[in-house]
């Protein structure tokens, strides 16, 4: 803040400049990170490591583990974690995206071979982004060529796509969408309840997972509202024969109240953290049938 003052100084002192010269600072550090995560791609040492971590979903009933979420991370030489909450949207904007997207169907399909191998049959859910949809073939083609080079079946990979981005009435998204559901993938609505679909539309799409957005299970102890939607949420749900998972659950009464409303499966930090393969295919086995509620299903083990 000092420098950009004193640069505001030299400009005149007048507030526009000192503005300014957060905004140069911000872009600055934006075109470092795009160098760097493309160094990290390219598997450069410069660019640190890059790796996904696995959160469970478990059935609110039986406490089974019916899959995990991929969840990216990067591990920066220098700056150490960086949040996907801040290099995805860099990845988004330097034309970096799509490479990455690739980069995480390949390591979630070699992973779960990596699981089937160790006796442990998995399902993964990988979140997309509007521009790996935005170009259906490429997409289709890259699930394609890791599905069959690490023999998985469709069926074990289900695509995340956020509310916003099902709703993009772009052609190209939803020919996509079409055509990953033909694949064999499944398709779920992340961080659902933040946008604004018509229930017309939603019908429409080839979805069979909907989840209910952080934001709602947070408030459901305190806020009658919450409860009124999140009741709505899954019958609607239910209605159109889609499954409902609540994510972001972090405390009993939260997972009470969801049960109670017949909420299909749960995750969320009272259950476990986003975490290394190794450390997920530890947490699977030592979760099957254990006393805590939490049972590992049988139908995932071969
Ligand atoms: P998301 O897909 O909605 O993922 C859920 C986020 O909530 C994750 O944050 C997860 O670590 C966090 N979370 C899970 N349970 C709890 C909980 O009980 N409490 C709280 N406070 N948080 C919880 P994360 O890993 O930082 O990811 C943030 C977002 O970044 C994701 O939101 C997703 O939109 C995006 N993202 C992550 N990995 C990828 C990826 O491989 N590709 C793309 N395109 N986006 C990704
Ligand atoms: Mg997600
Ligand atoms: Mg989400
Ligand atoms: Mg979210």
């Amino acid at each position: 803040a000092d420098s950009a003052a004193r640069s505001a100084k030299r400009a005149g002192g007048n507030g526009f400049a000192f503005f300014e010269a957060h905004m140069q600072a911000g872009v600055r550090e934006q075109v470092e990170l795009a160098r760097d995560l493309r160094a990290a791609l390219a598997g450069e040492p410069g660019g640190g490591t890059l790796a996904l971590h696995y959160q469970p979903k478990v059935a609110t009933e039986e406490g089974d583990i019916t899959g995990v979420e991929a969840l990216l991370r990067w591990q920066h030489p220098q700056r150490g974690a960086v949040g996907p909450g801040v290099f995805i949207p860099v990845a988004e904007r330097f034309g970096l995206i799509v490479p990455l997207g690739d980069w995480v169907i390949a390591e979630a399909c070699r992973q779960l071979a990596a699981w089937r191998d160790e006796g442990l049959q998995m399902r993964v859910a990988i979140n997309l982004s509007v521009q790996q949809l935005r170009q259906p073939d490429a997409l289709v083609r890259r699930f394609e060529e890791a599905l069959a080079r690490h023999a998985i079946a469709p069926g074990q990979l289900t695509c995340e796509i956020t509310e916003s981005v099902a709703m993009d009435d772009a052609s190209a998204t939803q020919r996509a969408l079409q055509r990953l559901a033909t694949l064999g993938l499944a398709l779920s609505i992340d961080d659902f309840g933040t946008g604004y679909s018509s229930l017309a539309y939603l019908r429409r799409l080839p979805v069979s997972q909907l989840k209910i957005d952080r934001s709602f299970v947070q408030d459901l102890e305190t806020s009658a509202d919450a409860r009124a939607i999140v009741k709505a949420v899954i019958e609607l749900a239910h209605a159109l024969s889609l499954q409902v998972v609540a994510e972001g659950v972090e405390t009993e009464g939260q997972a009470a109240v969801l049960r109670g409303k017949r909420c299909d499966k749960l995750q969320g930090f009272l259950f476990a953290r986003p975490m290394p393969a190794e450390e997920l295919s530890r947490w699977a086995r030592d979760h099957r049938g254990s006393a805590t509620g939490l049972r590992f299903s049988d139908s995932l083990y071969s």
